[in-house]
């Protein structure tokens, strides 16, 4: 052995000895086997290193592990329930760091009846946060296909979005307050969870989307709704895109802005989904070109109101306007979900997709938002251009708020080798810029779109994001390379 590398295990050992005294030595995982789970990402594209992962409980462990990294310069990469995207939460190899994962610091501190608020810690699971609101009548509205395993600090650190942003925004609107662990090690209370507080810079906006770079999400204060009393979900097949995006604002004027998701599914989309689940098909007779799955809510009493047949005052608003579509010819069918059962059939093919496009073949996704009136004029260049390189497309979208999930596919695994992806990726980003659209809509950068974030990212955004971080994090020891490239 060198002398170079002695030095460095002996830190190593050191530091793992400092870490166990922290958070106690069964919450520092150090045995491959142990680590190999937070070392690679949900989509298996990201994998790296790490000295070790360290699990605590409590923010002050967090404080005295960030200080303690700091002192021997070791990175440290924040990560919740590992199932971003973008390949944020996994260390790279070479560079000396540790995990920190936050999935024991999972309770719920507070609940806030006359407020309407809820305090969480940072690894307390999506689903979890909404069932214990759920007891207490009331509703916490994130909604996507991770939700059984992502942590509500990871929802937080990639600003995530879903289907019902439409309705109830991105992650950031329904937070009141953080409370976070800054790179130095101090700990940042911003718990108190007032809807009005002009006291200055905003660091909860500045933490909310940066991705473990400026710092660690302990515990956050959310805002909470009304529970729906009623809901409507159904499978509509439009005959355009365009008739599509024109219904989406019929629907919210005649049922009093009541869209709690609005989720685009084409034909290309159903038959990925049909061969990698069978049971899983459109509800509807007839081929869906233009498939959306929609669904309104309310928690209004006069909305959930059931009339001699049955039908709630939502439900027959939601007729009336569905049967004004059809007689204008912008509405082929629609099948309107008559149970539970119906209901979750339809959100299980739509949380499903992902996974039906990774089984389907090779494929490269785009995570991008355009203006509504925008969407079809993308969809019809970005197919022919796709196509005329040989690729295969599918897409699907949060329709509702604009975000298209656009993926070029290959049947063929071999065959992708081949094909001219650079080349359409800059078609696509040279579209989207004339569109007015963002290269990445809600997934976030991680590691995964830096290069385009370097060369797209107007250069004034780039400098200040760059400023900001050199002024938080002098060291660079908080999840170094994602989000933020170097400059040149
Ligand atoms: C099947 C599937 C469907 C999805 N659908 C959607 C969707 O519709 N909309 C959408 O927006 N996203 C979607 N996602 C991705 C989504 O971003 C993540 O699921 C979720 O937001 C990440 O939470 P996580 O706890 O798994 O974070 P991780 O994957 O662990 O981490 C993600 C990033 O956040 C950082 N981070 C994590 N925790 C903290 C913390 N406490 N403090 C600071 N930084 C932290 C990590 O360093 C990393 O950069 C989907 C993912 C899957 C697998």
């Amino acid at each position: 052995m060198s002398e170079a590398v002695r030095p460095l295990k002996d830190a190593s050992a050191a530091l793992i000895d400092e870490l166990c005294a922290i958070v106690g030595e069964k919450h520092v995982l150090i045995d491959a086997a142990d680590m190999a789970g937070y070392l690679i990402d949900w989509t298996r594209q990201f994998s790296g290193d790490a000295i070790a992962v360290v699990r605590p409980s409590r923010t002050d462990e967090v404080s005295r592990i960030v200080k303690l990294c700091g002192s021997a310069g070791v990175c440290i990469v924040p990560q919740g329930g590992n199932t971003g995207l973008a390949g944020g939460g996994i260390p790279s190899s070479g560079t000396p760091s540790i995990v920190l994962s936050l999935s024991r610091m999972n309770t719920i501190r507070h609940f806030d009846e006359a407020g309407r608020t809820v305090v969480a810690e940072a690894g307390v699971v999506l689903e979890a946060l909404q069932a214990y609101v759920d007891e207490r009548e009331l509703f916490f509205p994130l909604m996507f296909g991770a939700k059984g395993s992502c942590s509500i600090g990871g929802t937080l650190a990639t600003n995530a979005g879903g289907s019902n942003v439409v309705r109830y925004g991105n992650t950031r609107e329904l937070c009141l307050g953080l409370e976070a662990v800054l790179p130095d090690g101090s700990v940042f209370n911003g718990l108190t969870g007032l809807r009005k507080d002009n006291t200055g810079y905003d660091l909860k906006d500045l933490l909310i989307g940066s991705e473990g770079t400026l710092g660690i999400i302990t515990a956050a204060v959310f805002r909470l709704f009304p529970k729906p009393l009623t809901r409507v979900t159904a499978f509509l097949s439009m005959t355009s895109v365009d008739a599509a995006v024109q219904a989406l604002n019929r629907i919210q004027d005649r049922t009093g802005q009541s869209v709690e998701a609005f989720e685009y599914v084409p034909a290309p989309v159903l038959g990925a989904l049909e061969k990698a689940f069978p049971e899983l098909r459109s509800p509807l007779e007839g081929p869906v070109e233009t498939g959306v799955l929609l669904e309104v809510g309310s928690s209004r009493v006069s909305d959930a109101k059931a009339d001699d047949t049955g039908s709630t005052h939502l439900a027959t608003e939601l007729l009336l306007v569905l049967e004004e579509m059809m007689e204008s010819g912008d509405l082929l069918d629609a099948a309107i979900a008559t149970s539970e059962q119906q209901r979750s059939d339809l959100w299980r093919m739509r949380e499903s997709v992902l996974e039906a496009i990774l089984e389907y073949g090779a494929s490269y996704h785009f995570d991008i938002s355009l203006p509504l009136a925008n969407i079809s004029w993308f969809l019809q260049e970005m197919d022919e251009m796709a196509a005329a390189l040989g690729f295969e497309t599918l897409t699907i979208g949060h329709l509702g708020d604009g975000n298209l999930h656009y993926a070029l596919v290959c049947s063929d695994r071999e065959r992708w080798q081949t094909l001219a992806l650079g080349r359409a990726k800059e078609k696509a980003f040279e579209l989207l810029r004339r569109l007015n659209g963002s290269f990445s809509a809600e997934h976030g950068i991680g590691q995964s779109k830096l290069d385009v974030m370097r060369a797209l990212k107007e250069p004034a955004q780039l400098d200040a994001m760059r400023a900001i971080k050199r002024a938080l994090d002098p060291e660079g020891i908080m999840n170094p390379g994602r989000l933020v490239p170097l400059a040149e």
